[in-house]
């Protein structure tokens, strides 16, 4: 069985809880979330070891000193988000694919990371107007915030071309199909780092 790593990043609102939810369920017997440590608060009903493990920062610095991140970013003061080689391990160890979703940023440096036993994938809207459309729809954050993601977003956006593959979500269940296939060939794909 050879270790594989999914990694799903894209601007906040085009989509990418509703396609990574619908592979993940297609593949719920061999793919398994990476769950990140972080030194934010668990927020609503957060649960320690469920959406994040949960640590202060001196314990996030401590696990730095000791090497036991692929990756992390300190996103601002004491606000600390990274991926657990433990986690990878874990994961692997049962015989899983590993799937992460992370920010565009936290992707790219997960790729590089992981090489050909990734695929990164860039979920995109087919527009700025779409995208905000459907973060006014989704009627989770204040206009505000959803002005602040549409403009972070037009950044994002540039870093597209650094994934491995961009997929457009206009129509969902045509984007639905699309993804299936993509990963069902990564899937399937010889890996000769495992099996020369
Ligand atoms: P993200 O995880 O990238 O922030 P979501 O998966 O939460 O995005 O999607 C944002 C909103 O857009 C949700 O309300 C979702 O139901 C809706 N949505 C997702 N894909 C499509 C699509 N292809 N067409 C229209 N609406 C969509
Ligand atoms: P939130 O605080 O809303 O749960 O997440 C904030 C941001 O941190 C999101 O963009 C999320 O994708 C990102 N994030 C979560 N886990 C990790 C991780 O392990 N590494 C990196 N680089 N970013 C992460």
């Amino acid at each position: 069985m050879s270790k594989k790593v999914l990694i799903f990043s894209a601007p906040s609102g085009s989509g990418k809880s509703t396609i990574v939810g619908h592979i993940l369920k297609i593949y719920k017997e061999s793919m398994e979330f990476s769950v990140s440590a972080t030194s934010r608060k668990p927020r609503g009903q957060e649960k320690n070891g469920r959406e994040y493990f949960f640590v202060t920062p001196s314990a996030f610095r401590k696990l730095i000193g000791e090497d036991a991140f692929v990756e992390y970013e300190e996103v601002y003061e004491d606000h600390f988000y990274g991926t657990l080689k433990s986690e990878v391990e874990r994961i692997w160890d049962a015989g899983h694919t590993i799937v992460f979703d992370v920010d565009v940023k936290g992707g790219i440096n997960l790729k590089k990371y992981f090489g050909d036993k990734a695929l990164s994938v860039f979920i995109q809207a087919p527009s700025v107007e779409a995208l905000r459309e459907r973060l006014i729809k989704r009627g989770t954050d204040t206009p505000e915030a959803i002005e602040e993601r549409v403009e972070k977003a037009a950044v994002e956006i540039t870093y597209a071309p650094a994934f491995d593959y961009v997929l457009i979500n206009d129509d969902l269940q045509t984007a639905f199909a699309e993804i299936e296939q993509v990963v069902s060939s990564f899937l399937s794909e010889h890996d000769e780092t495992t099996h020369p």
